[in-house]
């Protein structure tokens, strides 16, 4: 595997790539790897013939600096997984690489961005739109990697393809949890043991929604008691309960089976803000 710190290292390589007909796979991370970051990794091994992988924690896409501060760094073990994940190119920037000077300009993503993630993060999904078409202009693949855990990122990204005409594929992996259910993230190695437990009720009330919902319930009261089933848990805070339409993140007020729809979550444990989501009609 070879590292990479700068564009003008992979130009020359991405043209031999290129010259060969290979198609380059890139897999964007902000390190602090997981399995699932490895399964967007092992899709992009198996389906493509070079594979890239980006370790950048984005400083813009952060709305809380303290979050920025402490996001954990564990870069050599990332490069021994990506290594034995049979990864070709790690590319690993410095801050004033991507950001030579501030970037000033402001993507608007439309209702998408309004809500959910949009409104509890102001500015977030500007900081991923910008990384990521800085890092497709750098890297130029022919497909790219993303987390289904990140629902609503998925949906900004499309767009960002779509209407920027961006020439690049997208695949879309499917979250990879824990054994009891966690969803993985790399923000679960800030939790505390006590912390770490009480994460559960992320997934669990997931569940239970759907199970409720198929049982006739309405949304309306599956929310409410989802609010206070978190009311219970003493090391939770919730931020959004909600049930939207997968592309649109249109809010559903009244779950319709025939209608594509995905429950999220999002909470703080202690200090720790997770996200997770369900696929309740695909
Ligand atoms: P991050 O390093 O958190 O920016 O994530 C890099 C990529 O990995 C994003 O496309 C995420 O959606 C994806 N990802 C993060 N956690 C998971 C997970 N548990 N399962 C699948 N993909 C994930």
């Amino acid at each position: 595997m070879k590292r990479i710190n700068t564009p003008a290292e992979w130009n020359p390589l991405w043209l031999s790539h290129l010259q060969k007909n290979e198609r380059i796979g890139f897999v964007p991370t902000m390190g602090a790897l997981h399995q699932g970051h490895l399964d967007l990794v092992q899709k992009s091994v198996q389906n493509t013939d070079t594979t890239l992988v980006s370790i950048f924690v984005n400083p813009t896409q952060f709305n809380n600096p303290e979050d920025f501060k402490k996001y954990p760094n564990t870069l050599e073990d990332d490069l021994e997984k990506l290594e034995s994940a049979g990864v070709d190119y790690v590319f690993v920037p410095e801050v004033n690489t991507i950001y030579p000077e501030k970037a000033e300009l402001k993507l608007d993503f439309g209702d998408v961005e309004r809500v959910l993630e949009g409104e509890f993060r102001p500015g977030h999904f500007n900081g991923v739109g910008v990384v990521v078409s800085k890092l497709f202009h750098f890297i130029r693949p022919h497909v790219a990697f993303f987390g289904q855990k990140d629902l609503q990122q998925v949906a900004i990204i499309k767009r960002l393809v779509r209407d920027l005409s961006f020439p690049i594929e997208l695949e879309i992996v499917p979250t990879r949890r824990e054994e009891d259910g966690l969803a993985m993230s790399s923000r679960n190695l800030r939790l505390n043991p006590e912390e770490r437990i009480q994460a559960l009720i992320l997934i669990q009330s997931l569940e239970k929604a759907k199970r409720e919902l198929f049982d006739g319930k309405s949304w309306f009261q599956v929310q409410k008691e989802i609010e206070r089933d978190f009311q219970q848990v003493p090391l939770a805070k919730l931020d959004y309960f909600e049930l939207v339409h997968p592309d649109t993140f249109e809010s559903q007020t009244e779950f319709n089976p025939e209608k594509k729809s995905s429950i999220c979550v999002a909470a703080y444990l202690g200090e720790i803000r997770l996200i997770d989501n369900l696929p309740i009609i695909p």
